[in-house]
């Protein structure tokens, strides 16, 4: 029986040859340093923070070097597969503007020249391929039950050898091709693997574009690559669809270094050309001291409707990643804060190789207030309306109701060279303006804390005072301070703080205390944004109601 023969008997319902497929995926028209890489996720989960990185750096290196980003799903082990798991990532991804440039659109739909970009639909592609194996002796059939299997291994165990079916281990190798198919046509089950022709004892060197030169045993264990369901498994998948897709660098998390020397020689027994690789060590946390994985269990900023029930703006986020991905983008964005991200030139390079980053939730806060402190009032308005929308009904009721007077609340110290950095998220917005809204003000049991003025008597003379003698609506700022100040020297506090400090025993307290009763009286707070504005914003009848609490 000839090898062809025998190709013909295990894979006859093979549809077309390889030679067809390579001719069905010629090579891209792309300048010869574009990137192409992908996102390949097999369809069992969510996408974390850390698979978030990975989509971010491969977006932008495929986008900078005029390159392609593409989504393949990885969904050959049919019985981890969630249902709906393709839409479920690309919803969570499209939040965080991850746009594919080809793969999957849905559960079904697609676009792109290159696919199916679903590995089960790509049944016929990957059977040509371990058929052409089959042709050159570089593949077999293998019966050895799971019993079998199970035995060898602990007596591997047991003697302290390495586990795997190799060397005298992989005995179907010298199966005959007549026992083979009698076999087969006696009803037993099989898998096909790969002849390797590596020997253990001699080593690789991969090249990775993070983390550098490493040297690795060659692969001499006989890999499975079609599974006795008749599908592949992922390591024999993945490199045909590379090769085919004409990938050119992989950047995935560095749970696959070790399958690193079988992955290369799938290709190589393959004939494929190798593709770069760029492995990322997992985010790390750091938990009082000691560094450990983010974990998506214990930590709710490794999954990513976190960001979107907290309300942390997506660019945010994606600052964030970008001060993770490149060292040296930090100092760049500082230098140039109202550029885009997108103008900035990534390298592996500069990737850090020294173990995994640590993802800071406190430094991502910072540039998140950083972020919003920078929007203009309307932008914002309109950002957290969409948030309050789903996340915050009340609030929602709110600010549809009273747009222009909400934009003017987040208007009061915006716009101008240093604005106030007082949200961190969308969800912080109303813990800090509710007091503006008379619905919510009205209806609260209030706490005050008038601070160093703490006499009832006193609270009331200085609001009753100031309201019915010194307030006035259309007051410019300087004449509304030039009021207070004159309020303070009728009523015995100091309007001059250096005057204060030289004499305090004269006085009963200062501007600031004066300031701060009118300002709790109004806010029950005595944080707020600028007085003036809240005043103009609430106008003199909503004022004197406030004060009316204390008379
Ligand atoms: N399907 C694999 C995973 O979900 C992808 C590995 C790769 O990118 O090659 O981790």
């Amino acid at each position: 029986m000839t090898n062809k023969e025998f190709a013909d008997f295990l894979l006859p319902d093979v549809e077309h040859s390889w030679e067809e497929y390579e001719k069905m995926y010629p090579e891209r028209n792309l300048a010869s340093d574009a990137i192409v890489t992908r996102y390949a996720p097999s369809p069992t989960g969510l996408p974390h923070i850390g698979n978030l990185l990975q989509c971010f750096m491969a977006k932008r290196f495929a986008r900078q070097s005029n390159g392609v980003f593409f989504l393949r799903i990885e969904d050959t082990d049919t019985e981890r597969t969630v249902e709906n798991g393709v839409s479920k990532i690309l919803d969570v991804l499209k939040d965080f503007d991850i746009a594919f440039d080809e793969g999957m659109i849905s559960d079904t739909d697609e676009i792109g020249s290159y696919g199916p970009y679903m590995q089960s639909k790509r049944r016929d592609i990957y059977r040509a391929y371990a058929k052409k194996l089959i042709e050159e002796d570089k593949a077999y059939p293998s019966f050895a039950s799971k019993e079998e299997l199970d035995e060898i291994r602990e007596y591997q165990e047991a003697t302290k050898q390495r586990l795997g079916y190799y060397g005298r281990w992989a005995k179907d190798r010298f199966i005959t091709k007549e026992d083979a198919v009698k076999r087969i046509q006696d009803g037993e089950k099989y898998v096909i693997r790969m002849k390797s022709p590596g020997d253990f004892y001699k080593t690789i060197i991969v090249d990775d574009l993070i983390k550098g030169k490493m040297e690795m045993p060659e692969n001499d264990i006989d890999e499975v690559i079609i599974k006795k369901d008749g599908l592949p498994t992922y390591h024999f998948a993945h490199a045909i669809d590379d090769h085919l897709m004409h990938t050119t660098h992989v950047i995935r998390g560095d749970e696959w270094v070790s399958s690193l020397p079988k992955h290369l020689q799938i290709f190589d027994v393959l004939g494929f050309k190798h593709v770069k690789y760029a492995h990322l060590a997992p985010l790390l946390k750091d938990d009082d001291g000691t560094k450990r994985k983010l974990s998506k269990r214990k930590d709710p900023e490794a999954g990513l409707v976190y960001y979107h029930e907290e309300g942390i703006p997506i660019e945010a986020v994606m600052i964030y990643l970008a001060t993770i991905t490149n060292s040296n983008f930090e100092a760049w964005f500082d230098a140039n804060p109202n550029a885009s991200i997108n103008d900035f030139k990534f390298e592996f390079k500069k990737v850090g190789s020294s173990g995994g980053a640590i993802y800071d939730i406190d430094k991502l806060t910072n540039i998140s207030k950083n972020y919003i402190s920078r929007l203009k009032a309307s932008d914002l308005y309109d950002r957290v309306l969409e948030w309050a929308k789903v996340y915050d009904n009340a609030f929602y009721k709110l600010l549809s109701k009273y747009k222009d007077y909400t934009t003017s609340i987040l208007n009061i110290e915006r716009e101008q060279k240093k604005p106030r950095k007082d949200f961190a998220k969308y969800s912080d917005v109303f813990k800090q303006v509710w007091y503006m809204y008379d619905e919510v003000f009205d209806s609260k049991e209030l706490e005050y804390d008038f601070k160093n003025v703490t006499d009832k008597d006193e609270i009331k003379t200085i609001l009753k005072t100031y309201i019915e003698k010194y307030y006035s609506d259309n007051d410019t700022k300087e004449e509304w301070f030039s009021k207070i100040k004159l309020l303070c020297d009728e009523l015995g506090y100091a309007s001059d703080m250096k005057e204060y400090k030289a004499n305090p025993d004269k006085f009963k307290g200062n501007v600031a205390d004066v300031s701060t009763v009118i300002r709790v009286a109004l806010t029950t707070s005595s944080m707020t944004p600028d007085l003036y504005e809240l005043l103009r914003l609430l106008g003199k009848e909503r004022i004197q109601k406030r004060f009316e609490r204390f008379y």
